[in-house]
């Protein structure tokens, strides 16, 4: 276990804002998180911080960040066609994808090159080219610091949804993630009705895991700025999902509108299409802008705050829905 006071932020987030933390505290293993909590000093204001890819510093940070720095992974379980691994939260997301990848295990290539760690994957449940991690998860250990226990969930009781799960909801400010176990397959299951994966995958000779991999590492590397260059969170607002009626109403006026069936009589709209249409892909408001190939991401030119973001935001939402009456609402934790 590891503490920090006065900790500079701007290496641990994607947007690379210049704000501190009061305090972090980093541990390597779950037990760390008893004493941690238990202690006199217990944080009473505290953020679980993994690779900083989703969150947004608006001002110093005043508690304390636990960082998971765990990096094991090992096997559980293996029969004839499957593979269970148990993944420590602090893993790379990517190096867990290409571990799959190069032992022949299916399920997580579509997945590649999502920045951010192990630990946050169940949060959001993270989600690519038709794949989500709730496809792969089986459980998930946590440490509760309302009981002080370490226990774990089933998929099932994750309660996974588009980028939404129990640790967005009941156990959001509660739940320190620090293992997740994911169920590979032996069995080539190849994932490629999304977008343009198919051709990227042909062009490379098949449907292999490999060319899948590569193929989504080199879209994705076309799409998206690389957050090493340009500080972004990757999309920033969620893709919303309205009422059947709502998006039949739309469609009547802008019929080339993409739209896709979500839960019963709901459709799910494109956010990054209603933000070009309403006129901010490329908008530029002082050291913040609207990625001009990607509206969906907002990006940080350099030397930007997190209230500059935030300010971005709010007009881009104001702009979408002027134009389509639709509400579009951050997919990035602003803290
Ligand atoms: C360029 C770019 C592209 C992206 N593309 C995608 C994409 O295709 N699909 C997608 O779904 N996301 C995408 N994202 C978002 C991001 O990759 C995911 O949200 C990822 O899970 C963030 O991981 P992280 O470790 O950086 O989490 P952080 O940003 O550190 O945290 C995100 C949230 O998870 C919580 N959290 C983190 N670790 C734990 C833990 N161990 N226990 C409990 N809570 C925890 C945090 O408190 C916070 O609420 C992209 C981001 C970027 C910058």
């Amino acid at each position: 276990m590891k503490e920090y006071t006065n900790h500079p932020l701007r290496a641990l987030n994607s947007f690379h804002v210049d704000e501190y933390a009061a305090r972090i505290i980093e541990f390597d293993n779950p037990d760390e998180l008893d004493t941690i909590f238990a202690r006199e000093n217990a944080p009473e204001q505290w953020y679980t911080l993994g690779g900083g890819n989703n969150i947004l510093f608006t001002g110093r940070y005043e508690g304390t960040l636990i960082h998971p720095t765990g990096r094991g992974i090992e096997v559980m379980a293996e029969d004839d066609s499957s593979l269970t691994i148990r993944v420590e939260a602090g893993v790379e997301w990517d190096d867990m994808v290409a571990w799959c990848v190069e032992r022949g295990l299916w399920g997580a290539e579509n997945l590649s090159l999502i920045p951010g760690s192990v630990g946050a994957s169940p949060v959001q449940n993270i989600g690519a080219y038709g794949a989500e991690a709730k496809d792969i998860i089986e459980r998930v250990y946590l440490f509760d610091t309302h009981t002080l226990q370490h226990c774990s969930l089933s998929n099932d009781e994750c309660h996974f949804a588009y980028r939404d799960s129990i640790f967005k909801r009941e156990l959001r400010g509660r739940a320190i993630i620090t293992a997740v176990d994911f169920k590979l397959s032996k069995i080539a299951s190849p994932n490629l009705g999304y977008g343009d994966l198919s051709r990227e995958v042909e062009s490379r000779g098949g449907a292999t895991l490999q060319n899948i991999r590569e193929a989504v590492c080199a879209i994705r590397r076309s799409k998206l700025p690389d957050t090493a260059i340009l500080g972004n969170a990757g999309s920033f607002f969620k893709n919303p999902i309205v009422e059947s009626s709502v998006a039949d109403a739309l469609l009547a006026s802008y019929p080339d509108m993409p739209s896709y069936p979500a839960t019963e009589g709901r459709r799910k709209l494109a956010a990054g299409w209603l933000i070009d249409r309403a006129g901010m892909k490329g908008h530029r408001q002082g050291s913040v802008g609207v990625h001009d190939r990607q509206a969906l991401v907002l990006v940080n030119f350099g030397g930007a705050t997190g209230g500059d973001v935030m300010a971005l935001a709010a007009a881009v939402q104001e702009a979408v829905y002027a134009k389509f009456g639709v509400r579009i609402e951050p997919e990035v934790n602003v803290l």
